[in-house]
């Protein structure tokens, strides 16, 4: 079911990692950004975008992870963005002709069979100085940074006020590092962080990747929250993050264990590195 978040702003859910797919409403149709995980979900979007009269006329991923490069047929044949680096990233990713079978893996078996991964990563890279989405419709203004994985985009919709985050600032998940081939994982994403911040100001709406919607007076605690998780992870102590600690109703069972295998990678990173700490 689409619900308005904004003018012209919808989104739909998944049952997937309270995963968001957002709808924005242009002349000639509407920009899809990441459009869901399951099948079905993503085929009753299609239906409720036709009932609507509103054609897919371009899609765009916030960053090279499968459950936000996902696509249905029933969606039609738009052209699918990402940032230069994300679809650099999904291209090599692509030619392996296993990633797909390994992708399959970390998909939870109980749906992994209800994600169709036919048209994943089908995404064209925007030039590296393209600042907006090329399409009919609200700017839509490409924040890229990179702090959660390579080419990461959030994307900031001015005139609405809506800042669609990606996976950065959710009030479920933790900050998960970027710890592949980064020199400093903790350095870049304080600095995507700062790189939020300096938007916050105009953000009346923001929708994150996964979890709940959060209002203007909620996108600093968001950041801040985000920011000393960081700073915990980097200065190796117990973070006092409610998203993992014990009062947490969200991924009790394995966002625990991101934390820590977090913890342990940075630790014999900087023992490579022999820097302290
Ligand atoms: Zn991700």
């Amino acid at each position: 079911m689409l619900r308005q978040v904004a003018e012209g702003v919808l989104i739909h859910g998944s049952e997937f990692c309270q995963s968001k797919a957002v709808v924005v409403q242009g002349r000639a149709g509407v920009l899809l950004i990441d459009p869901g995980v399951l099948a079905s979900e993503m085929a009753c979007l299609a239906n409720d975008l036709r009932e609507l009269g509103q054609p897919v006329v371009a899609g765009f991923s916030t960053h090279p992870h499968w459950d936000h490069l996902l696509w249905h047929a029933q969606l039609g044949a738009a052209p699918r963005y990402g940032t230069a680096r994300c679809a650099a990233t999904v291209g090599v990713q692509l030619s392996d002709a296993d990633w797909k079978a390994r992708i399959a893996q970390w998909i939870p078996p109980d749906i992994v069979g209800q994600v169709p991964l036919d048209l994943l990563g089908l995404i064209t890279g925007l030039p590296a100085d393209m600042v907006q989405i090329p399409w009919d419709g609200p700017h839509v203004r490409i924040v890229e940074h990179q702090a959660h994985a390579p080419g990461h985009a959030a994307l900031l919709i001015e005139e609405l006020g809506v800042l669609v985050a990606g996976d950065m600032l959710s009030d479920v998940l933790i900050p998960m590092l970027d710890l592949n081939d980064t020199a400093d994982p903790i350095e870049d994403y304080l600095a995507a962080l700062r790189l939020l911040e300096g938007v916050a100001g105009d953000v009346d709406v923001l929708v994150p990747g996964h979890g709940s919607i959060a209002g203007a007076d909620q996108v600093r605690a968001r950041i801040e929250l985000d920011r000393a998780y960081v700073h915990a992870l980097r200065d190796a102590g117990a973070p006092v993050d409610p998203r993992v600690g014990p009062s947490a109703t969200f991924g009790k069972d394995w966002l625990p264990g991101v934390h820590e295998r977090q913890l342990q990678r940075l630790a014999r990173s900087s023992e490579r590195d022999g820097t302290p700490g």
